[in-house]
């Protein structure tokens, strides 16, 4: 049987980094097995969904290449893919569950289940569920006359249909990380299978799309975990047989405070999904990997072992290694620590070792995007390749190489002013016109110059090159300082060692 994967997300928000490591393990056990990755849109709780959230997760995939086989965009034989457009399908299902005994009919109003909640609330239990202590006491089709149900029915009374929980009965199922499970069926409630608008829940429309769509192989993040044994029950009595997906859950992703989730946006100083969201409730804009910095590349490396590792110590892989040496029984059961200045030290390795040709592109984008003008030239390809070992991410890039596009507005005064002294202005003035006499313009040459009238004026050169060098990037960064004075030319360099010696001297 060929293999199918899917990923289901809920069109709800960001794609948060747990979101996106799982299309990734996925992805990679599709092509691993020569199989088909698919992306079903689960958009059936209609209060939860937000416009625009759909189109975002197909945005965020593309950029990190994890590009699926089948889905609503990109077509498919098993579709629809968007739940909401499979709403007529479900309701066979749970009524032939009704029928067989295994789901029946809840007519209880909002009040009756508050009702119900509030008057069995105690210390112990503090939030009683719909289960098979009370389901007797409730207004079902257990509880009711099959005369009444039908009426009820044919007075088209809102209703849902619930799963009747067996409750002596341990239902056992093989998860790829963590072996078998046992769950007491008995400690889990009757969940509502159809919603009274029709639409199906999670837990039906997951057991029936993933029978539908031959889904051999189901990830999901372990937070699902304890609903597990409503899906084996729900492939096993609607017939299904031997075939169910073979699930793994996968670890939580672990913040600096425990689970690390969609809401904590941008809280900690680090992003937590792909790509910009902005939330179209409040348009508040919360910052995504992509655009803090990071190369996709580095992106899926970086989640691929988040809960994943060969077990060689190998921290750095291309895609096409991930797709190589991905093991779903080598993931951990445990939460996955997500680690900032680790995440930072990918994104690192990974532009160093990209070549200047596939980084000017992205730079090019970066300094357009801050208004520096450049154009993808010779230029711009050998400033790459002066500065990109010091370069962490993407945008870093501004300011390693934006003061070579423009004269920075504002210098770093302070960080000169402290060990400034007339002989030190003397210097530069001396320093300037010198420059300015230079015959040949080399590093080389400038450096000479600078050495020879540090040594006339009897001050340390070493003194004197944070200032020539604050002078001309506006701070303490960038490469060799005579080379960045080579490659702005003489005229720059004069001018923006005069405006320096301007600028120190008013902020004094
Ligand atoms: N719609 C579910 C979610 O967003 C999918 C869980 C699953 O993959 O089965 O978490």
């Amino acid at each position: 049987m060929s293999v199918r994967v899917r990923f289901a997300p809920s069109p709800t928000g960001g794609l948060h980094l747990g979101g996106v490591r799982t299309v990734l393990y996925n992805y990679l056990f599709a092509r691993q097995h020569g199989g088909q990755f698919i992306v079903r849109i689960e958009d059936t709780d209609q209060n939860r969904y937000v416009p625009g959230a759909e189109q975002y997760i197909f945005d965020c995939l593309e950029w990190c290449g994890l590009v699926p086989d089948e889905s609503p965009l990109h077509g498919g034989a098993f579709g629809p893919y968007r739940q909401s457009e499979r709403k007529s399908i479900y309701r066979k299902y749970a009524e032939e569950l009704v029928e067989k005994g295994y789901a029946y009919y809840a007519f209880d109003t909002p009040e009756e289940l508050e009702q119900m909640r509030k008057s069995l609330a105690s210390p112990e239990n503090p939030n009683p569920q719909y289960d098979h202590t009370v389901r007797k006491k409730m207004r079902n089709s257990l509880s009711l006359t099959a005369a009444e149900v039908k009426q009820l029915l044919d007075d088209q009374t809102p209703h849902v249909i619930r799963i009747k929980m067996p409750e002596n009965e341990v239902v056992a199922f093989e998860d790829m990380i963590r072996g078998t499970i046992e769950n007491e069926c008995g400690l889990v409630d009757d969940k509502v299978l159809l919603k009274a608008d029709g639409m199906p829940t999670y837990h039906l429309a997951v057991v029936v799309d993933d029978y539908l769509m031959k889904i051999t192989h189901a990830f999901r993040g372990e937070e699902w975990l304890p609903s597990a044994p409503v899906h084996v029950l729900l492939w096993r009595y609607l017939g299904w047989g031997k075939d169910m997906p073979k699930w793994a859950h996968l670890p939580l992703i672990l913040g600096p405070n425990g689970k690390l989730s969609k809401r904590d946006g941008a809280k900690y100083g680090f992003p937590v999904f792909a790509m910009n969201w902005k939330d179209p409730k409040n348009d508040e804009l919360t910052e995504g990997f992509k655009e803090k910095g990071f190369l996709p590349e580095a992106f899926v490396n970086l989640l691929a072992l988040l809960g994943w590792n060969d077990g060689s110590g190998k921290e750095l892989f291309t895609i096409e290694e991930l797709i190589q040496s991905f093991d779903m029984n080598r993931v951990h059961k445990g939460g996955a620590k997500f680690d900032y200045d680790k995440a930072k030290w990918f994104n690192q390795e990974w532009i160093k070792n990209k070549s200047v040709a596939d980084l000017a592109p992205l730079v090019h984008h970066v300094l357009h995007q801050k208004r520096i003008k450049t154009s993808m030239d010779d230029r711009l390809s050998m400033l790459i390749n002066l500065v990109k070992d010091r370069c962490v991410l993407l945008t870093d890039f501004e300011q390693q190489l934006g003061y070579f596009y423009q004269r920075p507005e504002r210098i770093d005064t302070e960080a000169i002013k402290v060990k400034w002294n007339e002989d030190k202005k003397q210097f530069f003035i001396q320093f300037a016109g010198q420059l300015s006499a230079l015959e040949e313009w080399s590093f080389q040459n400038i450096e000479q110059v600078f050495k020879t009238s540090a040594e006339v004026a009897a001050i340390k050169p070493g003194e004197l090159q944070l200032p020539f060098r604050i002078m001309l990037v506006g701070g303490k960064f960038g490469p060799a300082v005579f080379q960045i004075a080579e490659i702005l030319g003489k005229e720059e360099t004069v001018k923006r060692i005069e405006a320096g010696i301007e600028l120190i001297i008013s902020n004094s």
